[in-house]
Formats: structure tokens, C-alpha cells, sequence
């Protein structure tokens, strides 16, 4: 197929997308349990707009003519990979699969994509308009299945050319094996996060709370760039810990479908148990639990918006991701103390800064180890802005114009050019 009917097909996609935003979005929160509000308003959109943004490229792919030093006609051609896998996980079930199919299709690409156990229904019924957009059939196939099984097929079978993961650090290693022991396919990881927030005592305090309590809350807490540490000045710190109190007790928690409802219930009961633990870990090593702490009700798996104060660097609750409601606050005085604090986690996906000072902006964006840092602000996800992480949260980037590559598959074309006048 041309690249510019393979882009075609992506503008119907998206129009179709757009004309069934509400039924995607109400799939989205049954599956999940995330507000239908932000899956309708700003999640559905977003998959609309990335699907625009490959349109856009699919015919914007082309490779290069590069100097000889002998008598060489030399092209560089960017040909599709060929099959891609992609295993996604349930946070974002929509959104992953459209930073995973969508540069995909833009290099001309087929698709084999497995959904999380939790999450299958709005993969396989935006598939169906994929369909209906134009795509011939066999050239997007999506597998519900179970991790061990399905995602292990796909990440160790021979005829599959890539595999693209996002999901958890210890299942991304296990991708990254499959994957050399069988064919030594190309591998890109999104993986984990325990991403700092850092607020300065310059700070507009109520501004930093509400961006410091959406940076964590966002989602019932399950964003793996979730700001999950976040480190207050120590000049501006009590203020801090009162007001991020009273911002998480008036967060609103309950049914997704109704009107106002910020954060719904988590997505199953392993993550359910799992973030109470972590709670219980909390409170057993000394942290200050300001609010929350438990379970909210006694029927689904709400968890109260909790907040630890006090809380030190070697808890658990400080190095590991919860995944959850759970916003630890951490207490630093000087600049070159929290980049250091910042920067001593296995993980480097995201980071957040809070000042007035250019300066001081300046110095955190190039010494934190992350792959984004947001400026005064948290989770910007337009769909030219590349995401991936350093050290142990991936391999590569999504989104922009990075992603494309993890799609291409590159071929150096080498032709003598005889009797060449200037030669
Ligand atoms: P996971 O990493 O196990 O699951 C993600 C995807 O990988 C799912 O599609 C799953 O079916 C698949 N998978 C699982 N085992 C596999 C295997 N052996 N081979 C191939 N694919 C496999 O994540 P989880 O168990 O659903 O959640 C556990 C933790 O992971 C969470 O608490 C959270 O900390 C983290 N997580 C991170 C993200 C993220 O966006 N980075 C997303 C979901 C979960």
C-alpha cells in the first residue's frame, strides 16, 4: 500500500474515532474504572490526535542520499520493519495502543498486539473501526490473552520482527530474554517509574499542591510517571504538607460514571491488595500517614486518597512503585542535596520541577536522569513529545518523531557510478 493511502487511512481512523468517542470512552471505564469524564474529554481525544499525528508522517518517510568518498551512488533506505509486536498494559489501554500502532502503521508495518488481561474491550472495538477506516484485514491483529502465555508467544516467536512493551520493569526483562533468546528481534521498553516532583521554596504554594496532587492522583495513581516523590523545600514545607491535606481530602472518589468524580476504583484486586500493603509498609516504618490510609467503603476497590509525610529516602514507600492514591512527601533544603536524593532510584522516566527561578530550572532539567521533566507543570502528553525512560524505566521512545524509528528497519544501498566526470 502507498504511504499516502496507509495515511488516508489513518485521518478516517481518527475521524472515526472522534465520531465514537463515547462509546470507546464508556469501554475504557467499565474495563478500567478510570472517571469517564477523562477517558471521553481528554484519553479518547488524545488517541484521535496521535492517529492525525502519524497521518501526517506516513508520508514523510523516506531515506537519504549520502556522500561517497569512492565513485558511489549511495541511498540509505528506512523500510518497514515488518511484524510488530506489542504488548500493552491496562492503565491506559486506549492510549497505549495508539502510541504503539499508530507509528507502526505510519512505517507500513503489521501489527500483532496482545491487550492486558484486565483491559481487552477497547482494543478490539477500536479494531473494528481501524477495519472500517480501510485497513485490509490481517494487518492489525489483536490478541486477547494472558502474560505468561499469549505476551510470551509474541515475544519469543520467530517470525516477529519487534517487540514493543509497556508495563512493569521485572516483566519488560523477562520481554527483553524472550526476545534474545529467540531471535534477537528489536526490542523497545516503557517501563516503570518512581518519578520526583521537586518544588521549590519560591513556589506558589496552592499552585504546587494542586499540580503535585494531579501529578500523583491522575489516573487513582496507576501512571508510571506518576510523581511519586515528591520533595518540598523545607522553607515552604508544613504549609505544603497542610494544604496537600486538604486538597486530597476534597478529592472526590466514587462510581467513574457520574459527573465530578475525580478518581474510581483501582483496577483489580492484586493492585487493591497490593497498595494497602504498601500503606501498612508505610505506617510500620515511621512515616507520618498525614491522610487516608485505607480502603474507602466496603464494596469495590476504592482506596482513600492517602498522604505519608516524613517520609525518608531507604522506605520502601520512597524506592518502589506503588501504583496507587499514595502521595510521600519528602523534605530537602538545598539544590544539589535533592538532585542527588532525585537521582538515586533504579528508575529515570519522568521528573517534575516547581520554581519561579530560570536558573534554578535550568540546573534540575539537565542534571535529573529522566526522560521528561516537566516545567511547572505535569504529565503534557502531546503527541509530538517523545516519551521513554533512562536507566531501568526502557529502551527507546514513543511518540514524535523518535518513535519511528523503533519502526524502520534501515538498508545502505551501494552503486558505482562509472566513468563519473569528476573522477
Ligand atoms: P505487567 O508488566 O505484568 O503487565 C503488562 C503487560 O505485560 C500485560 O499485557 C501482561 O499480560 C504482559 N505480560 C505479563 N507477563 C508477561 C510475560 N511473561 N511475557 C510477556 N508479556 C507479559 O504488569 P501488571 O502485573 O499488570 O502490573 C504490575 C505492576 O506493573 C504495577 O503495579 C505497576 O507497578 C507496573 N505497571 C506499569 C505500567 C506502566 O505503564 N509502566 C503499566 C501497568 C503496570
Amino acid at each position: 500500500m502507498t504511504a499516502y493511502e496507509r495515511s488516508r487511512i489513518l485521518l478516517r481512523f481518527a475521524d472515526l474515532i472522534d465520531k465514537h468517542n463515547d462509546e470507546l470512552a464508556a469501554l475504557e471505564t467499565w474495563d478500567n474504572g478510570k472517571p469517564y469524564a477523562q477517558a471521553a474529554h481528554i484519553e479518547v481525544p488524545m488517541v484521535a490526535r496521535l492517529m492525525r499525528y502519524y497521518a501526517g508522517w506516513a508520508d514523510k518517510i523516506h531515506g537519504l542520499v549520502v556522500p561517497a568518498d569512492g565513485p558511489h551512488h549511495v541511498q540509505v533506505l528506512h523500510e518497514p520493519i515488518g511484524v510488530a509486536g506489542q504488548i500493552i498494559p491496562w492503565n491506559f489501554p486506549l492510549l497505549m495502543f495508539a502510541w504503539k500502532v499508530g507509528p507502526a502503521l505510519a512505517c507500513g508495518n503489521t501489527v500483532v498486539l496482545k491487550t492486558a488481561e484486565q483491559t481487552p474491550l477497547s482494543a478490539l472495538y477500536i479494531s473494528k473501526l481501524l477495519h472500517e477506516a480501510g485497513l485490509p484485514d490481517g494487518v492489525v491483529n489483536v490478541v486477547s490473552g494472558f502474560g505468561p502465555t499469549a505476551g510470551a508467544a509474541l515475544a519469543s516467536h520467530m517470525d516477529v520482527d519487534k517487540i514493543a512493551f509497556t508495563g512493569s520493569t521485572d516483566t519488560g526483562k523477562i520481554v527483553l530474554e524472550l526476545a534474545a533468546r529467540s531471535n534477537l528481534k528489536s526490542v523497545t521498553l516503557e517501563l516503570g517509574g518512581k518519578s520526583p516532583f521537586i518544588i521549590m521554596d519560591d513556589a506558589d504554594v496552592d499552585h504546587a499542591v494542586e499540580l503535585a496532587h494531579f501529578a500523583l492522583f491522575f489516573n487513582q495513581g496507576q501512571c508510571c510517571c506518576a510523581g511519586s516523590r515528591t520533595f518540598v523545600h523545607e522553607r515552604i514545607y508544613d504549609e505544603f504538607v497542610e494544604k496537600a491535606k486538604a486538597r486530597a481530602l476534597k478529592r472526590v472518589v466514587g462510581d467513574p460514571f457520574k459527573n465530578g468524580v475525580e478518581q474510581g476504583p483501582q483496577i483489580d484486586d492484586e493492585q487493591f491488595n497490593k497498595i494497602l500493603r504498601y500503606i501498612r509498609y508505610g505506617v510500620e516504618s515511621g512515616a507520618n500517614l498525614v491522610t487516608g490510609g485505607d480502603r474507602l467503603g466496603d464494596k469495590g476497590y476504592y482506596i482513600q486518597p492517602t498522604i505519608f509525610s516524613d517520609v525518608k529516602d531507604n522506605m520502601k514507600i520512597a524506592q518502589e512503585e506503588i501504583f496507587g492514591p499514595v502521595q510521600s512527601i519528602l523534605k530537602f533544603n538545598d539544590l544539589n542535596e535533592v538532585i542527588k536524593r532525585a537521582n538515586a532510584s533504579q528508575y529515570g522516566l519522568a521528573a517534575g520541577v516547581f520554581t519561579n527561578n530560570l536558573n534554578t530550572a535550568n540546573t534540575l532539567t539537565r542534571a535529573l536522569r529522566v526522560g521528561t521533566v516537566w516545567v511547572n507543570c505535569f504529565d503534557v502528553f502531546d503527541a509530538a513529545i517523545p516519551f521513554g525512560g533512562y536507566k531501568q524505566s526502557g529502551i527507546g521512545r514513543e511518540k514524535g518523531i523518535d518513535s519511528l524509528k523503533n519502526y524502520l528497519q534501515i538498508k545502505a544501498v551501494v552503486t558505482p557510478i562509472k566513468n563519473a566526470a569528476w573522477l
